[in-house]
């Protein structure tokens, strides 16, 4: 199995390694938090509310929306329920780490397709990748770590060619990009789609994430979630959540003008970088990746090297925060830049 080295402690600072939100959740989410009663703490979790109210969001019927313990617990219960030993997993790469984890904690073959130049979506390699075997596709709309984006036609391509399979639609960076196929939700009978509500949302602490599909593939789902793994806290923080659209909308436009800026700064210094539809920017730094992450690490600024993806040599991924987080990371990066001696691309 492939291993996934999360941060598990230690990451003060500036943190713009892991894409969250950098800033806060919504302060009615902390309202609700502190009001919490004991009886929401002794009794087991109660989501199926919950789930009609995102359902109703969303314009889903509730036995549309599976509520679970972040976009991962939902990307181990789709291994779960679609691979058996032998079946395929299928990705375009580079992506988000944790398909192939838990692809091959099923067991499953990872068949990966390497994207096309600028890490465009390979579409033709990628229909042409499917086999009998291919049980799961797992496409993340906008992509971790090159923030590029798949059209809904492209994805329209890959379900059609795939109907023996399961397919992904992870928009867990969604908010920032704005475009979605969650109307087809219900229409594509193969078609699951994704959202956390890490990012954006800014609770990722308290681990959430939905899918949503249609009845038919909900109820293979339903029979392999744990059904409390969406806890107490959690349940109770969503409705808050979703209700205050005008903090998520403020965030969101926040973070994406601050991500022209720091492109802006990136092309001042001639660092090459790929157009990003999310809250983070992949760059190549070159020979010097190492040292750039431990330079900005020096000057208080936490960045995650990307080094290991494929087709990522030397690069760097950038989480974008709030405007005056980002004139910070802008002096870091310029600090940095002269102490390791950039002179330009590599
Ligand atoms: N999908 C993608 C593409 C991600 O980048 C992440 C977060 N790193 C996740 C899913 C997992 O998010 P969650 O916090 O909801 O588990």
């Amino acid at each position: 199995m492939k291993e996934y080295h999360p941060p598990l402690g230690d990451r003060s600072g500036l943190r713009l390694d892991f894409n969250e939100n950098t800033l806060a959740c919504s302060s009615k989410v902390r309202e609700v938090l502190a009001a919490i009663s004991t009886a929401e703490l002794t009794k087991y979790p109660e989501r199926a509310p919950v789930e009609a109210l995102v359902a109703k969001q969303h314009g889903l019927r509730p036995e549309e929306v599976l509520l679970t313990n972040g976009v991962d617990e939902a990307i181990h219960v789709l291994c779960q329920t679609y691979l058996n030993p032998g079946d395929a997993l299928l990705l375009p790469v580079p992506t988000y780490s944790m398909y192939e984890v838990y692809g091959s904690s099923a067991e499953a073959r990872v068949d990966r397709v390497q994207a096309g130049e600028n890490f465009g979506f390979p579409l033709d390699a990628l229909i042409g990748a499917i086999t009998p075997q291919t049980r799961l596709i797992a496409i993340a709309n906008p992509n971790s770590p090159t923030g590029q984006t798949v059209i809904r036609e492209q994805i329209l391509q890959v379900l059609e060619a795939a109907p023996h399979a399961a397919v992904l639609i992870d928009e867990a960076y969604f908010h920032f990009f704005g475009e979605t196929v969650m109307d087809l939700v219900g229409k594509a009978p193969n078609l699951i789609v994704a959202r956390t509500f890490s990012k954006a949302f800014g609770l990722a602490g308290l681990r959430l994430g939905m899918l949503a599909a249609s009845v038919e593939q909900m109820q293979w789902l339903r029979r392999v979630i744990s059904p409390y793994s969406v806890n107490s806290l959690g349940l109770a923080c969503l409705p808050p959540a979703l209700e205050d659209t005008a903090y998520l909308d403020w965030y969101v436009a926040e973070v994406n003008a601050a991500r022209l800026l720091f492109e802006e700064a990136l092309d001042r210094h001639g660092i090459t970088r790929w157009p990003s539809r999310a809250n983070f920017v992949l760059t190549r730094i070159g020979v010097q990746h190492r040292r750039f992450v431990e330079e900005m690490r020096e000057r208080n600024v936490l960045v995650r090297d990307r080094s290991s993806d494929p087709g990522c040599e030397g690069c760097v991924r950038i989480t974008i925060g709030t405007h005056e987080q980002t004139l910070d990371a802008v002096r870091a990066l310029e600090e940095t830049l002269a102490e390791i001696g950039w002179k330009g691309k590599r």
